[in-house]
């Protein structure tokens, strides 16, 4: 049985606890919603939760695409991945913010 981890560690916690809450590669589908997704692409539906799943299965293509955002602006971000993406990928931002915020408290 795993000890919790002291407060200071909630931040990566909180991160875990989200991952396994949007999604488990055994069933191939976002656990927050139950649509079916191909972790290789981006969802082709508008569904916050499968593209919450996305982001954060792709951490890595997530961070460049935030770096890409903060440097070359929201307009660049746009048309290399399309409006779909970008308003996805900010909501998404939020979202992180406000649960590491949250762990942090
Ligand atoms: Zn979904």
């Amino acid at each position: 049985m795993m000890e919790l981890e002291p407060k200071k560690e909630l931040n990566s916690i909180e991160r875990g606890k989200l991952m396994s809450l949007y999604w488990t590669q055994r069933n191939e589908e976002v656990t927050a919603c139950g649509h079916k997704w191909n972790k290789n692409g981006e969802p082709r539906n508008n569904c916050t939760d499968c593209w919450f799943a996305f982001f954060q299965t792709h951490g890595e293509f997530t961070q460049l695409a935030e770096k890409c955002f903060k440097e070359e602006g929201r307009a660049a971000l746009v048309s290399f991945r399309g409006e779909k993406f970008v308003k996805q990928f900010l909501r998404f931002m939020r979202t992180l913010a406000v649960s590491l915020k949250g762990a942090n408290e």
